[in-house]
């Protein structure tokens, strides 16, 4: 199927065998989870089937899954659950510069209460530095959160190694695999991570949803506090429908990983060669090699990537910018100050994200329209 949209890190459309399966849950199959009677019964084995698909997708327990709102509260419930239940041990969290909002501001909400945060350097590419990491470990060290994969750059941190670390001096490891999550095989149980973040909206699920992994044994603090849904850990009528929803596409999620893998890859290279085949002063951001399957990010030199957005919309093309500059911020991105690039080419930034609905003549249709774009802009400078 044809598409113009290239933004699928930001979301993905929801699949139509997810959109069918949700369907019932909005009218006759309208009952409570947590009522004892046939209908509520009904909700709750539905529930249950979902968490069973979700916890299959990163090889977990279904009682290690905990559904709720989103890769934002997934994020917001790991940090703050482990930090209020262990606040004892320690009060040191380590974290990296190029973490996702949701991390970020969640370590600068927990500083006010008096924890202290390291945020890593990254380099170059987006990686993080092992050495590093271990030197900031201390005696007051209580968590570690490194995202699985970058949401603008695509770059892939070495979880396996970290985790080992982590688990070495008994430190918790929690990782934001939303964007990672649906598009490359993830084994908690291989990884040995302690707790994992994902999102329904970045793997054709749809938007609201999420589930966070904690490893049996493990403990948190909840966030929300009422009813004894989710073990109490998320208080809260479920979102039946939507967990329905978040389930099935966790299970076709599973059992497509492998092609949908080597699908987005073979677009993605296709147009990594395409553009630096055609046009010039251009540079890759992040890793060649361990980067998402779908994602792209490319600095055109002295262009503003947020002119390129505008024009490519004229043409009904979705993608991103590098800079929060969509909305409102016009700074550079803190991914791409973080990897060292300067002004001119943090500014100059376009993600594409590929997904399930793009195919090779929509990325020949892309690298023409940027191509135009691109030296159209160039030509203005120069005058
Ligand atoms: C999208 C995203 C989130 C937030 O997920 P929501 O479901 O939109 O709250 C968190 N982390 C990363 C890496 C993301 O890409």
């Amino acid at each position: 199927m044809s598409s113009k949209y290239f933004d699928n890190a930001a979301t993905t459309k929801v699949k139509g065998e997810v959109f069918n399966k949700m369907l019932p849950f909005f009218s006759n199959q309208y009952g409570n989870p947590s009522s004892m009677y046939t209908l509520g019964r009904s909700a709750r084995r539905a529930l249950e089937e979902a968490r069973k698909k979700v916890a299959d997708l990163i090889n977990a327990n279904p009682s290690e899954i905990i559904l709720l709102g989103g890769g934002s509260e997934a994020d917001n419930t790991a940090l703050k659950g482990i930090a209020h239940k262990y606040k004892e041990k320690g009060n040191h969290i380590i974290t990296t510069k190029i973490e996702h909002p949701a991390i970020l501001n969640t370590c600068k909400s927990l500083e006010k209460e008096g924890f202290e945060i390291t945020y890593l350097d990254v380099d170059n590419q987006g990686f993080i530095n092992i050495e590093e990491l271990k030197k900031a470990i201390n005696n007051q060290t209580i968590l570690i959160s490194v995202m699985y994969a970058n949401n603008e750059i695509g770059t892939i941190e070495p979880i396996e190694e970290i985790s080992k670390i982590a688990k070495e001096r008994s430190i918790i490891f929690h990782t934001d695999a939303v964007q990672a999550c649906g598009n490359i095989p993830i084994d908690v149980k291989k990884l040995s991570v302690d707790l994992l973040s994902l999102s329904g909206h970045k793997l054709y699920g749809p938007k609201g949803t999420g589930a966070l992994y904690i490893k049996e044994g493990i403990e948190i603090e909840s966030l929300i506090n009422g009813g004894h849904q989710e073990k109490g850990k998320r208080a809260g009528t479920e979102n039946v429908a939507g967990f329905v929803g978040l389930g099935e596409a966790c299970k076709l999620a599973k059992e497509s990983i492998n092609t949908h893998y080597k699908y987005l890859k073979k677009l993605r290279d296709y147009y990594i060669s395409q553009i630096e085949q055609n046009i010039e002063n251009t540079q890759l951001n992040g890793s060649r090699e361990e980067r998402l399957p779908g994602n792209a990010n490319f600095s055109f030199k002295g262009v503003d990537g947020g002119a390129i957005l505008l024009k490519l919309d004229e043409l009904g093309i979705s993608a991103s910018s590098g800079s929060a500059c969509s909305t409102g911020n016009p700074n550079p991105s803190h991914v791409l100050t973080a990897i060292g690039l300067n002004e001119e080419y943090a500014k100059s930034a376009l993600r594409i994200t590929f997904g399930e609905d793009n195919d090779i003549s929509d990325v020949d249709y892309l690298v023409r329209c940027i191509g135009k774009i691109v030296y159209e802009l160039r030509k203005d400078i120069d005058k």
